[in-house]
């Protein structure tokens, strides 16, 4: 029935136009990065629409991200025209469950026009509900209680669901009870949280036969693009939903598993097949997007996991380059290199909008972003805020401000209640009214005010401490270097204390951003220079239609694809990050190197890979080893470079060749011996525990001139 040369099938190969004609019955689309899995599920959109298999009201079809599905209904529409005017149900998981849960919400107490919490609204709550239970708030923080919330809600779990043994990790036993009182506490405020717009509709489900075969009837067809990263709820809904029809088309790649720690289960690619019994199953092999160098590349890497399903992949593409392995001296210099390279590809006439830099965590962006800034090129930050613009960052700067300008009021306002210091809003009320009538700048107000009976006892203790505090701070400006200062203050407040308390997926980036906060203010003489710095900094929007860099983690980059990609930070303990080596576990260093394999795949025709010898930590100088995934590199697709610029020749005279890390690196196949050796990995456990090797104390000297050089001298 479908013409051949149907606008939507042309260029596909056969195993893609496989997936897109199997309309009916399960299938499964298991395949390697950049084999066209995306790509043939939009033409299976378009096809459905085309040959009027399915009204579009009748396809359900989950993506990623939004973008993601902007993206398809953008290129369903160029494939088939106007057919698409409505697409209601293509988008990500939640933005479908909340478009259901609206229809039902009264089902489970809610008006249709509940409002959706924001993690700061759900704090309040679940603080508010603590209390009330009488649970010391100090002891056991909301958020641990809201990261185990969500964590039930990833698996579908309602309070009445959750094992005894689960709930007693929180307030002896009182999670479980915590749990249903915020539910109660929800459906009283008309509300919901993120992961309810899942979990609501899921018990609706599985509770009302009618309505269940209601959507089962009306989805004719059912796609789900990065399958491989779907949890447990998700999993729960596609199957009730698919039931009936059966009609469900997954895509997916478990190398690109990455999002574990969000509660996704790669298992459910395997649970295919078995739920779906008779399920066909497609494999693509030909990949379209990168070049055989940069794809032998990732293969050489993914293939040190175990248990993988195994794909093949070729490419018809011309070799290209390498893939280019950078090792350079520290940060500042890999941002400036990344920059220099960047405007030579630039005046070779590539747009900057082909071009990504993707990090390991979000902290690694500000090297970059202020490079970009001082070189007038332009970047842009996706999945998350430029470095400064953090709301962690914010706050840190907020503390610092007022410690240096007494007067900044809006400073101040921020942080006065930040951690929760019992400060509410009648008191602030006081002191306000109280500044006003006074014309005084808000902190000396709230001094004075603590010589009158305005502020509730409690009130004023609490304003009286932090008061005293921010003072106290001043005068240790008088002595203290800025950075360690900032460290006192991140401390002391309790504001650092808030987020290492936090169980939540982002508090342990937000830490890591405070870190690099402190690391950037080393790099200015004082407190008042470094905070003149930001604000120019904050002040440098580019203009929105200009071409810009991309810059963003590898989670982000999920699904995407640049021209030229930059790998920055791989080295042990960045990537493969800290927190996986420290659990030590075989399963989060495999997630990592899913993430390497996401990283490289990214690329069409340029990747290069760069390593620090030296990183700042906590203002000591630190040498840093390549990551093990550098040796993993198959050494016959990777060109390898070393520049020492600036401390180049005291590094030859100090470190021996057998302490050089990047002496082979990369030469000869795979964990070559060079990594082993710099890196002190058991030969015949390369996967096992690793064990840095420590550098001998010359190595340490030389570092810390060069260090001095680089605060003194060579900055810009
Ligand atoms: P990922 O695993 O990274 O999500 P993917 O398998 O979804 O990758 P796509 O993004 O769909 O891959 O495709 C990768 C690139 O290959 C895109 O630029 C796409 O336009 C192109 N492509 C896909 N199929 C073909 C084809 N049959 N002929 C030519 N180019 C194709
Ligand atoms: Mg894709």
């Amino acid at each position: 029935m479908p013409a051949e040369d149907a606008p939507y099938l042309r260029g596909l190969n056969a195993p893609q136009r496989e997936a897109v004609l199997t309309t009916e019955g399960p299938v499964l689309v298991l395949a390697g990065a950049g084999t066209g899995k995306t790509a043939a599920l939009t033409a299976r959109l378009a096809h459905l629409l085309f040959t009027r298999k399915a009204y579009p009201s009748e396809i359900l079809s989950v993506t990623f991200t939004n973008k993601a599905a902007r993206e398809m209904r953008e290129r369903v529409g160029r494939l088939v025209g106007d057919a698409i005017e409505g697409m209601p149900w293509l988008g990500t998981f939640h933005a479908i469950g909340a478009r259901m849960l609206r229809r039902h919400a009264e089902l489970v107490g809610l008006q249709s026009n509940f409002t959706i919490l924001d993690t700061d609204d759900q704090l309040r709550l679940l603080k508010q509900l603590i209390l009330a239970a009488d649970v010391d708030e100090k002891r056991w923080p909301a958020r641990q209680l809201a990261g185990m919330i969500d964590g039930w809600k990833n698996k579908g779990l309602t309070p009445k669901e959750i094992d005894a043994g689960e709930s007693e990790a929180y307030a002896n036993g009182k999670g479980q009870a915590l749990y249903a009182a915020y539910q109660d506490r929800l459906r009283t405020l008309n509300a919901c949280d993120f992961g309810d717009l899942l979990l609501h509709m899921l018990v609706i489900l599985k509770t009302d036969r009618e309505i269940l075969s209601q959507y089962q009837n009306r989805f004719r067809y059912i796609m789900v693009d990065e399958y491989q990263d779907t949890n447990s709820v998700q999993y729960l809904w596609l199957r009730l939903l698919a039931q009936e029809r059966k009609n469900l088309c997954c895509v997916g790649d478990d190398d690109q598993s990455i999002y574990s720690w969000r509660g996704a289960q790669v298992e459910n690619i395997l649970k295919f097949e078995k739920d779906f019994p008779g399920a066909k199953v497609i494999r693509l092999e030909q990949n379209y997007r990168s070049t055989p160098h940069i794809l032998a590349a990732a293969s050489g890497v993914i293939a040190n996991n175990g248990g993988r399903l195994g794909k093949t992949l070729w490419t018809e593409k011309d070799q290209g380059e390498k893939v280019k392995v950078l090792g350079i001296w520290d940060g500042p210099e890999e941002a400036r290199r990344v920059g220099e390279e960047i405007e030579g590809l630039q005046r070779g006439g590539l747009s900057l909008d082909d071009t990504a830099i993707l990090v390991r965590a979000q902290h690694q962006t500000r090297e970059f972003e202020e490079r970009f800034i001082s070189i007038g090129l332009s970047y842009r930050i996706i999945g998350g805020f430029r470095f400064y613009e953090r709301a962690e960052i914010r706050d840190a700067l907020a503390y610092l401000r007022v410690v240096a300008q007494p007067s900044d009021d809006l400073a101040f306002e921020r942080i006065v209640n930040v951690p929760k210091r019992g400060l509410g809003d009648k008191a602030l009320a006081k002191v306000h009214q109280f500044a006003r009538a006074e014309g005084l700048p808000l902190t000396t107000a709230g001094a004075r005010i603590l010589d009158t009976d305005e502020l509730t006892p409690q009130a004023r203790r609490s304003l009286g401490n932090l008061i005293g505090d921010i003072a106290r701070w001043r005068s240790m400006g008088d002595t203290l270097p800025h950075p360690e200062l900032a460290r006192i203050i991140l401390d002391e407040s309790g504001y650092t204390a808030m987020w290492q308390a936090d169980r939540t997926a982002e508090a342990a980036g937000r830490l890591e951003n405070l870190n690099e906060l402190v690391r950037a203010m080393e790099e200015y003489e004082s407190l008042t220079a470094f905070l003149e710095h930001v604000s120019l900094v904050m002040d440098n929007e580019a203009s929105a239609d200009e071409p810009k860099v991309t810059i963003m983690t590898i989670h982000a980059a999920k699904g995407l694809e640049y021209d030229t990609v930059f790998l920055v930070g791989w080295e042990e303990g960045i990537f493969p990050s800290q927190r996986a080596l420290d659990e030590g576990g075989l399963a989060s260093l495999e997630e990592e190197r899913r993430l390497a394999y996401v990283a490289i795949t990214r690329a069409r025709r340029r990747a290069t890979i760069l390593h620090a010898a030296n990183r700042r930590i906590y203002g000591q100088w630190t040498s840093s080893l390549p990551s093990r995934f550098v040796a993993e590199l198959p050494g016959e697709h990777i060109e390898t470079e070393t520049t020492m610029s600036g401390g180049e020749s005291l590094w030859r005279a100090n470190w021996s060749e057998r302490a050089d890390p990047f002496a082979d690196v990369g030469r000869g196949t795979g964990r070559g011996p060079g990594w082993q050796r710099a890196a002190g990995v058991d030969a015949k456990n390369p996967g096992g525990s690793f064990t840095p090797r420590t550098f001998s104390r010359e190595p340490a000297r030389v570092l810390e001139s060069h260090a001095s050089a680089v605060s003194f001298g060579a900055k810009p």
